[in-house]
């Protein structure tokens, strides 16, 4: 499932293929991905504009036109791929945007096998986008902030870290891999995280967060739930396995419904 490097990579690709070109097609093929913008308004409002840049914001992408914004989320499934301007349409290709650059033409095609992704265009900011806390990559996360803002939290520190406006991009393997970096215990109270604590599981979503883009450069990436994807992430998922330090077996727990993996010996 995409979290913030796997958007990240979206959203160079995008800016790589579509910065600057004007779009010549603009298909909506799957009115669900919409949200409430139809097949129609999504031509209208995207054809003939220009592409002036494209921004993230947690797992939000925004492509910014010079007259407003289409704004994309890759929901579980989702992905951005570049095809020629004549291939068909891709096995769950929901829609298409292409863009001339120089005599140019590039194709950009949105799949999305199961439908949780949106693409809505917006002459301003979706609610959504604005309700997002700091990106760890771009905004950064003030350790202050975030233990006041932890200190103030019921449950525990693992759910905590998946809710979008305290921290944006994170979702459940950033999160697995950051306790595991910063040898918190997941189940641990998240008002009881000491500041060298919370210092402590900053540095481990970055560290994760940067490790994960390090792996995910390739033209195009796997998510680690398709057919066949290898597993890169050190703990994720690896329930039974040796931990990656001590050697002692993983533990593999349900919180707030999201399974999580973890050391309860390197973890404390
Ligand atoms: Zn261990």
């Amino acid at each position: 499932m995409p979290e913030l490097p796997e958007v990240e990579h979206a959203r160079r690709s995008l800016e790589h293929w579509l910065r600057g070109a004007t779009l010549t097609v603009a298909v909506l093929h799957e009115h669900r991905i919409g949200r409430g913008t139809t097949a129609r308004a999504f031509g209208r409002a995207l054809l003939g504009r220009h592409v002036l840049g494209v921004e993230r914001r947690g797992k939000w992408l925004r492509l910014v036109l010079d007259e407003g914004f289409l704004f994309s989320h890759l929901g579980m499934t989702g992905k951005w791929v570049r095809a020629a301007p004549d291939d068909e349409p891709l096995r769950f290709e929901r829609a298409r945007l292409d863009g001339k650059l120089r005599g140019r033409t590039i194709s950009a095609r949105y799949l999305d096998p199961r439908m949780f992704g949106s693409l809505r265009v917006a002459k301003e900011d979706l609610p959504a986008w604005r309700a997002l806390g700091p990106d760890p990559l771009h905004d950064g996360i003030d350790v202050d902030d975030m233990l006041a803002r932890l200190a103030r939290r019921s449950g525990a520190i693992k759910p905590a870290l998946l809710d979008q406006s305290l921290i944006a991009g994170v979702g459940n393997i950033q999160a697995t891999e950051a306790l595991f970096f910063a040898r918190i215990d997941p189940r641990r109270a998240a008002r009881s995280l000491s500041r060298k604590e919370v210092a402590a599981v900053v540095r481990g979503i970055l560290r994760s967060i940067k490790r994960t883009l390090s792996i995910e450069s390739g033209p195009s990436i796997t998510y680690v739930e398709e057919p066949g994807a290898k597993n890169p992430f050190l703990v994720y998922d690896r329930g039974d396995e040796p931990c990656p330090r001590c050697r002692r077996p993983l533990h593999k727990i349900v919180q707030a419904g999201r399974s999580t993996t973890f050391c309860s010996h390197c973890q404390r």
